[in-house]
């Protein structure tokens, strides 16, 4: 087996671990009319896995080109970006803190006992001000102001984690071992499928809402598009998953974001879903976390059951990670 593992910050290491993530085609009831492979990005690195090894990338880089020592950032008590920053911190010689939603618990989850042993310091703060003060950029402009630190957004969102959704859609045009048509990734912010998009000249991308998010994942999508410098506005389409009742075929143009594929909202798990992980991955050998992989594959087999793609098309599933999330549900 091949050992792939992030050695050093730099591009070179990081696109050599990455090259070596292996793609697996499925051969599953689960997808009738379509050929789907799926690439192994939680393989990537054991402990800095997934999209969000990718997200965390260019800041990390800029980070240590600006000499800065210590990284700040937030989310919740599951989050696996907490963890993924935590993991680089620990991996390359960052300090890390975690500011994070919600009052302290007094005993940690599994997420945040990993990041507090792989030295990240956490602050808690309530709901309401969390809220609050994200909506008004205060957690970064704060921290900011301190000098010395480099703020990364709740999720890795923005820029600098579209430039390593780039990265991705760039190794797959140069690493595919066979040709593929779409290829379909988990939404949270967007910010690896507005990558994506942008890093793939010969594939479209079809992104996949988990949660309600009405169309601000789009909204978001589309001015970061006009920030980064190829058009993505004229050719994003948004279709409703199971309130179509059209049978156009998915992915046939461009860029599309799926949204009804929730199952009631972010995090929610309900017996439908869990059933459909528990067949997955009996069927395929491949574990899914319950937030992001189980709802992709869920609508990627819903729209093959029901006829919204072209049996000849090929369909690459990113494997975004986030299986320690799975410790959760235990
Ligand atoms: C965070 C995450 C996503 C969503 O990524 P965005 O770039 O925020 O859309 C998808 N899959 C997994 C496993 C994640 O952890």
């Amino acid at each position: 087996m091949t050992i792939r593992f992030i050695e050093k910050l730099d591009i070179g290491s990081f696109i050599s671990a990455a090259s070596k993530v292996p793609y697996q085609k499925l051969s599953a009831d689960l997808f009738p009319s379509v050929e789907v492979w799926v690439r192994r990005d939680d393989l990537l690195d054991p402990i800095l896995s997934g999209n969000k090894a990718y997200k965390l990338l260019f800041s990390l880089i800029k980070a240590k080109s600006r000499g800065l020592k210590t990284i700040v950032t937030c989310g919740g008590a599951w989050s696996n970006h907490i963890h993924a920053t935590a993991a680089a911190g620990a991996r390359f010689g960052f300090k890390t803190v975690g500011i994070i939603r919600g009052e302290d618990p007094g005993s940690l989850s599994a997420t945040l006992s990993d990041a507090r042993r792989l030295g990240m310091e956490l602050s808690f703060v309530s709901r309401a001000k969390y809220k609050q003060e994200r909506i008004d950029g205060l957690i970064g402009d704060r921290w900011q102001r301190k000098g010395e630190v480099l703020f990364i957004p709740e999720g890795g969102a923005g820029l600098a984690g579209i430039e390593g959704g780039r990265l991705l859609g760039q190794i797959i045009e140069e690493s595919a071992p066979v040709v593929f048509d779409q290829v379909w990734v988990a939404c949270g912010t967007g910010t690896t499928f507005v990558g994506l998009a942008a890093g793939l000249s010969n594939m479209s991308v079809v992104g996949v809402e988990v949660l309600k998010a009405g169309d601000s994942i789009a909204a978001d999508a589309l001015s970061w598009q006009k920030q980064i410098s190829r058009d993505l506005s004229d050719t994003l389409v948004r279709v409703g998953g199971h309130s179509t009742s059209s049978h156009r075929l998915l992915g046939s143009t461009g860029w599309q974001l799926l949204s009804g594929h929730h199952c009631g909202g972010y995090g929610k798990y309900p017996a439908s879903l869990q059933k459909f992980q528990y067949q997955f991955e009996k069927e395929t050998g491949v574990p899914l976390d319950p937030v992001y992989m189980s709802k992709l594959f869920l609508a990627l087999s819903g729209c093959s059951k029901g006829g919204q793609l072209d049996g000849r098309h090929r369909v690459l599933v990113i494997h975004s990670g986030g299986l320690q999330g799975r410790r959760g549900r235990a």
